[in-house]
C-alpha cells in the first residue's frame, strides 16, 4: 500500500516536469488564483486581495516549486505535494474564506501530527 503511494508520487513528480508555468503574487510570490471580482484577473489569497496582471509574475512551475522547497524549508517532493494539495483545497472551496498556502500547510502539519 504504502509502496504504491510512493509510486504514484513519484509518477506525479514525473509528469510536473513537463514545462509548465506558474502565476503568482509579484509581492508575496504564492500562485494566484482566478479572481471572483470583475475587473481583477487574480486574486492572492495570501494578501487576501485581488490584482491585476501586472501585480503577477509568471514564473516556470520548476521556479515555483524551488521557491517553495526554500519557503517552507521542505524537499521539492514535498513542495510538489504542498502544492497540488493546496490547489484541490482551492477547487473546492470557492464559496468559503480560503486559507493561504502557509496556513493551508499549518493545518496539514498539525493533522499529521495528530495522526502519529
Ligand atoms: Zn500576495
Amino acid at each position: 500500500m504504502e509502496k504504491n503511494l510512493i509510486k504514484q508520487n513519484a509518477l506525479d513528480s514525473e509528469k510536473i516536469k513537463n514545462d509548465q508555468f506558474v502565476t503568482v503574487c509579484s509581492r508575496c510570490g504564492f500562485e494566484v488564483f482566478p479572481s471572483a471580482v470583475e475587473d481583477y484577473e487574480y486574486q492572492c489569497f495570501f494578501h487576501d486581495e485581488d490584482l491585476y496582471s501586472i501585480e503577477t509574475k509568471v514564473i516556470s512551475q520548476d521556479e515555483y516549486l524551488n521557491y517553495l522547497a526554500k519557503h517552507f524549508n521542505c524537499s521539492k517532493e514535498e513542495a510538489i505535494y504542498k502544492m497540488n494539495g493546496y490547489r484541490k483545497y482551492v477547487q473546492e472551496n470557492q464559496q468559503d474564506y480560503t486559507m493561504s498556502l502557509p496556513e493551508f500547510c499549518a493545518i496539514q502539519n498539525g493533522l499529521s501530527i495528530q495522526k502519529m
